[in-house]
Order: C-alpha cells, then sequence, then structure tokens
C-alpha cells in the first residue's frame, strides 16, 4: 500500500519536469525544461542536447532512457524521490569539461556524483544536470614509486584492490561501494588511518575541472591553494578527475575483533574502551558502540582492526580478553585487508533510507560513558535499526596541525555517529527525531564540530564554524576558483561578493 502511494509520488514528480515535454519512446522534445541554479526554469532544446551527446563518451541519460530509473538513485532512499532533467555519465576529462561548460552554458542546477554516498543527497537532485563520473573510475598502480593514479568517478574498491596487488594500500572507508571523490574532498576516514593519516593526507596531487571548464593539476607547488582546498573542503572548488596518492606496504593479512556485551554493562564497556584505546598504538583502530537491530534488543561492542596478525596483535588485544565483563559473544580473527574492507558491503547495501548526526569529542568528560548509555536508552528504549557509535581519530591523522590541509577536528579523538535506518517511509520522521534528539543531549559533551563528509542538514553557520580557523582560507580559494558559486549542492562554502 506504502509502496503504491510513493510510486504516484514519484509520477506526480516526475510530471513536472518530464512527462508533457518527452513524448513516450521518443528521446527528447524539442524543447523541454529544467531547473537552474537558483531554482529558476530553463528551457532545453533538442540541438543543445545533441551537441552534448556528440562531446560526450560517458553517455547522456534522460528521463524517457531506460536507464534513467536506475541511473538516478544514490544510497540515501530518502533522495531517491529526486528526478534530475539529465544525467551526464562521463568517461574521461574531456566528458567532464564538457558537461560543466554545458551546466555553465544553461546555468543548470548541477550535482556532482562519484559514488552516491552523499548522506544529504547532495549527488542528486530535482530538475538538474547530474555529472556521473561512474564510468571514470580506473586505479593505476605504479608499484615502484608506491603511487596509486584513481579516477574520480572509483569506489574505494578499486583503489583497495589495485593496490593490494603489490602489498601496498593508502588509507579509504570502511565500506567499498563509497567514492573515492566525496570521501576524499572531505578528508576520508578509515582503518589506517591512525597509522598513516587521513586519505588526504596521502594525496600527492589532484587534477581538477574547475566551474570554468578549465583542467588544473593541483600540488604542493602548482596551485598549492586549490590543492590545500580539495584537502578536506569537500566538492566546493570543482571536479576531481584524479586522485594521485602514496601508498604504503602492508602486509595483506590484518586482524578483526568483536566482543559484544549486555546493555547491563553498557557504562562499564564505555568507561573501559575509552582507555583501552587510548593505550592503543598507531596500528590499532577501536570504537565502541550501541545499536539495536531490526530484531531484539539492544546490545554494545567494542570492535576494530589491528593492522597486522593476530599474533603481533595479542599483546594489545589482552586488556580486552582481561576485561571484568563477560562478553555475550567474542570473535578475533585474521583477514585479507582488502576482503575486510569489502565485509560490511551488503549490510550497508544501496536503497534504505538513512539519518544520523555526527559529534566530534576533543576530550572524554568523565560522564560521557554514562550520558551516552542514559540517552541511547532513554524511555522505553531505542527504536529497532538505531545506533550511537563512537569511532577514534588520533594516530598520525591527529599528529598532523589543522592547518596543513582544509579538514578541521584533528585534535579531536572521538567521534560520535547516531544514525537511524529505515525501509517504510512512515517511520523515518521518528526514527530522525530520535537522532537528533540524542545528538543535542551529547553536544555538550563535544567540541560542537561534525565531520563534513556526514553533513545531513546542518546550516550555512555551522558549517562556517565547522572548519574553524580554516574557513577564511577555504573562502579565499572558493572565491577564487568558483566565484558564480557553481558548485554549491555540497557542505557549502561561499565565495565573497565581488
Ligand atoms: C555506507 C557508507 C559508509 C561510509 N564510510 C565512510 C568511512 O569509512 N570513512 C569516511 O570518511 N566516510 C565514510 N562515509 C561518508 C562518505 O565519505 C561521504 O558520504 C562521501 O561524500 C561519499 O562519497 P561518494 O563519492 O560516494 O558520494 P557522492 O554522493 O557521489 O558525492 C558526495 C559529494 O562529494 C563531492 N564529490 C564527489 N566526487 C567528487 C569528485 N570527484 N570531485 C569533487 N567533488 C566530488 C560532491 O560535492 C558530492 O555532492 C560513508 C558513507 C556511507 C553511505
Amino acid at each position: 500500500m506504502i509502496y503504491m502511494k510513493r510510486r504516484e509520488l514519484l509520477t506526480t514528480a516526475m510530471s513536472v519536469f518530464a512527462a508533457s515535454t518527452f513524448p513516450a519512446g521518443n528521446g527528447f522534445a524539442a524543447d523541454f525544461q529544467a531547473v537552474g541554479s537558483q531554482g529558476e526554469k530553463v528551457a532545453l532544446n533538442e540541438a543543445a542536447i545533441a551537441d552534448l551527446q556528440k562531446h560526450n563518451k560517458g553517455g547522456v541519460i534522460l528521463p524517457t532512457s531506460a536507464d534513467y530509473e536506475t541511473a538516478r538513485k544514490i544510497w540515501n532512499g530518502s533522495f531517491n524521490n529526486r528526478h534530475p532533467a539529465l544525467i551526464v555519465r562521463c568517461a574521461d576529462n574531456n566528458d567532464v569539461i564538457s558537461a560543466v561548460q554545458f551546466a555553465r552554458r544553461h546555468n543548470l542546477l548541477t550535482a556532482v556524483r562519484c559514488g552516491g554516498h552523499s548522506y544529504s543527497g547532495q549527488s542528486t537532485c530535482d530538475g538538474g544536470l547530474v555529472i556521473d563520473l561512474g564510468p571514470y573510475n580506473t586505479t593505476v598502480v605504479d608499484p615502484g614509486k608506491k603511487i596509486a593514479r584513481v579516477d574520480g568517478g572509483s569506489m574505494l574498491r578499486s583503489l583497495d584492490r589495485a593496490s593490494e596487488k603489490y602489498g601496498l594500500a593508502t588509507t579509504a572507508g570502511y565500506v567499498s561501494h563509497t567514492g573515492v571523490g566525496g570521501l576524499t574532498t572531505g578528508g576520508g576516514q578509515g582503518r589506517l588511518q591512525r597509522k598513516f593519516g587521513l586519505s588526504i593526507d596521502n594525496l600527492l596531487s589532484v587534477d581538477v575541472v574547475t566551474a570554468d571548464g578549465k583542467l588544473l593539476h593541483a600540488d604542493a607547488n602548482e596551485n598549492p591553494d586549490l590543492f590545500w582546498a580539495v584537502r578536506g573542503g569537500g566538492g566546493n572548488f570543482g571536479i576531481v578527475t584524479m586522485f594521485e596518492f602514496q601508498l604504503h606496504e602492508l602486509s595483506p593479512i590484518v586482524t578483526s575483533f568483536n566482543y559484544t556485551y549486555a546493555m547491563a554493562d553498557a557504562v562499564d564497556v564505555f568507561k573501559f574502551y575509552f582507555d583501552f584505546n587510548d593505550q592503543a598504538s598507531d596500528d590499532m583502530v577501536a570504537g565502541a558502540g550501541m545499536r539495536r537491530g531490526a530484531e531484539g534488543a539492544p546490545t554494545v561492542s567494542i570492535s576494530g582492526t589491528f593492522i597486522g596478525s593476530q599474533k603481533e596483535a595479542e599483546a594489545q588485544l589482552a586488556p580486552l580478553a582481561k576485561f571484568s565483563k563477560k562478553p555475550i559473544n567474542a570473535r578475533v580473527g585474521e583477514a585479507r585487508y582488502a576482503d575486510l574492507q569489502a565485509g560490511a558491503d551488503n549490510e550497508n547495501a544501496a536503497g534504505r533510507e538513512f539519518y544520523s548526526r555526527y559529534a566530534f569529542f576533543n576530550h572524554v568528560d568523565p560522564k560521557l560513558p554514562e550520558a551516552l548509555v542514559k540517552t541511547f536508552m532513554r524511555g522505553d528504549g531505542p527504536p529497532a535499526r538505531t545506533s550511537m557509535s563512537i569511532g577514534s581519530q588520533g594516530g598520525v591523522s591527529g599528529r598532523i596541525p589543522e592547518n596543513a590541509t582544509a579538514y578541521a577536528h584533528r585534535d579531536a579523538p572521538y567521534q560520535l555517529s547516531t544514525s537511524a535506518d529505515w525501509i517504510e517511509k512512515s517511520e523515518g520522521q521518528g526514527l530522525m527525531k530520535f537522532c537528533r534528539e540524542s545528538h543535542a543531549a551529547l553536544l555538550p559533551y563535544s567540541d560542537g564540530g561534525f565531520y563534513i563528509n556526514q553533513t545531513t542538514d546542518e546550516g550555512e553557520k555551522q558549517i562556517r564554524d565547522n572548519y574553524r580557523g580554516n574557513y577564511e582560507r577555504l573562502v579565499d580559494a572558493k572565491t577564487k576558483y568558483d566565484p558564480t558559486n557553481f558548485f554549491h549542492l555540497n557542505a557549502n562554502i561561499r565565495p565573497r561578493k565581488a
């Protein structure tokens, strides 16, 4: 029943942009309406689309195309009611340049997509143009120089797998179908961040198509302001078509662990976790979280990865084995690093609706463990499909100066993510309320900031405050490289007015 209603809604939304202007099975009409950068109506005609197609190798997808329904969807199902007027798939730099030029010429609302994992749906839009880098997705590794050149539309699995062949790796996120493009431009947290820094800390250079349709190379010497800004400033400055990463030797075998406890022990588990993690070496990345799944009671767990064999991990895991609380379930085992990176892919499959709020902690208040548990368990307890997870930063990523890249909050050793996902639309409001209220209750313990890659509904002031001392420098770069704010579907940094 709900499915039917949703379909009806989608059909209605489609009709706004397309139905009267796209004759069935006929490609496109002489004129059709799209949406401009400020929400105004823009008329596109057949000749303009034909010209775009002439310059494009990746494929131009229109609402009448057979693959439109698949192509328009992103990871977070909450935004799959959006219907772009056209999706320009890009296979190389020329495709990206011509897509940007087309969008500029027609003043179109424009979204940029790599892996489509934007929590807040920024990689799609209603009635505008999506520049989809999906087909531009090869990773080439130079094992001698220990360098990976990764195309701007690649998923993390491309980087992980290509590097693994040579016993090499660099920091990438925990789910291998996440895009290198969004993850890296926002920072890039992952299993290797304490050992090698964030993904951006391993970037050597980038190629960027800027808002004027030019291709620029940026590194420490060439366009250094652009290179600085794309390392944490998100998609504000242009479309990165090539990321050059420093790789590191990595034993293919690492050790993962998970200890799950009853909720009655949760406060002690968090107290133990913060002590345990404060002592951990840079080879260890550990988190602690409470979760209530689709069924059953909530549980609390400590889990993580040690970069090395199980034997090497033993000394560091010893405190966990000796912890006074008895786990309901304990698992320690070796895995290939690249397999582990893909291990959570299915449970994080695209399509469900999702909401989360995020906070950094630059110190651990002694009352935090109790506050976490009290907040999660308030009232009748957490709704199904909710979680509250503490993750750790620190290590190399915490020792790099805050102004070395645009990424702020390096001084925060811990971060909190409060999340929910759902299938039935009717559940969304209640679950989002649970996340928002949980976040508000714990905000006093945090430094007030959030991870830019987990932006949900934060406003302009929050984004400005979040970049702290790096903000004005980001505005300088935005004003220089995107003075009209063409790239604004992101955690937006506004250019100065001319
Ligand atoms: C299941 C899941 C797991 C995650 N795990 C992690 C994790 O372990 N570590 C972590 O740090 N983050 C993680 N994230 C957050 C993730 O980093 C962000 O959602 C990120 O924006 C996703 O990048 P994408 O390319 O897949 O997304 P998209 O939705 O395609 O892009 C998001 C935004 O990034 C920008 N962008 C994308 N590609 C480019 C490019 N080539 N050049 C310039 N700008 C670009 C655009 O502004 C775009 O709106 C996770 C997200 C999900 C959904």
